[in-house]
């Protein structure tokens, strides 16, 4: 066999998968790179920029760098994409039993890493704001599906309220599945058409609280939690505040669990395989 025959060297894995849940416990931390929006974060426009003075974001991290740093450093590789199963605003806490995640390391050098070790690594640095649990390898199909999957949600809420709620009120709406129609907040009106849908939330209970009421709800897929406690002026039809009786504005909120599509439950998963079977299919 002459040289030029030879078989090239096993070209180094293109990408890696792997996938867990996070758990936010901070008010401070968006899930991806929160880039200035002024400056795009681009390293020379940014030096110049007032709104991020240089830095060229607006927050000092975020999920995916704080998980990111160390998978990046074990895998010998800078180069990550973070995929969320949906995502919270920066300022609620994502509580329960995490949010799903996969994480793609691009090009790394290092192989044969201890996903364990970097999860401890990840979890001790990052105490009292961020958790990972049950990260594990997995294959590039988990994107789209924990991407596409629709999840009801469970939140709890702290509302202020202008004064207490109608007791009767209350009483007839607790547990009931109510459907409201919601348009397109004015937070987010910049970015997405000014649609109106349809969705459901639940009132599973509401209890007074020092500083407002302990609402705890569930929600339909998709819809403006906020603006659902709120009604922003009419927009969401009908809302907390309609249905009570009285003004309501969410002052903090925290996302408790994430149901299936129906607002079940999930089933327990799996447990995950200590290492893909797949492992080192997706060239
Ligand atoms: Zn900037």
């Amino acid at each position: 066999m002459s040289s030029s025959e030879r078989r090239p060297a096993t070209p180094p894995q293109a990408k890696v998968f792997l996938e867990g849940r996070y758990r936010k416990l901070s008010r401070d931390l968006p899930q991806t790179v929160f880039f200035c929006p002024d400056c795009k974060g681009h390293p020379r426009r940014r030096r110049g920029c007032a709104r991020c003075e240089g830095f060229g974001k607006l927050t000092r991290d975020s999920v995916q760098e704080l998980v990111g740093w160390v998978l990046g450093a074990a895998f010998k590789t800078r180069k990550h994409k973070f995929h969320g199963a949906g995502r919270e605003d920066v300022n609620v806490r994502m509580l329960g039993a995490g949010r799903s995640f996969v994480i793609e390391l691009i090009a790394p050098r290092q192989l044969d890493v201890d996903l364990a070790a970097c999860e401890a690594e990840i979890n001790r640095r990052n105490a009292g704001r961020l958790e990972v649990l049950g990260l594990h390898w997995t294959e590039k199909a988990r994107v789209s599906a924990i991407k596409e999957a629709r999840r009801a949600k469970e939140y709890r809420a702290l509302v202020r309220t202008s004064g207490a709620p109608d007791a009767e009120a209350l009483a007839r709406v607790l547990g009931q599945r109510i459907t409201i129609r919601q348009r397109t907040p004015g937070r987010v009106a910049h970015r997405r058409a000014d649609l109106e849908r349809e969705r459901w939330l639940e009132l599973v209970s509401c209890a007074p609280a020092e500083d407002g009421w302990d609402v705890l709800l569930r929600t339909q897929h998709g819809t403006y939690v906020k603006e659902a406690i709120s009604g922003e002026d009419g927009a969401t039809e009908p809302s907390l505040s309609g249905l009570l009786g009285v003004a309501c504005e969410c002052v903090a909120l925290d996302v408790t669990a994430i149901l299936d599509e129906e607002g079940r439950e999930p089933e327990a998963a799996p447990a995950p395989a200590p290492r893909a079977p797949g492992f080192g299919a997706d060239l």
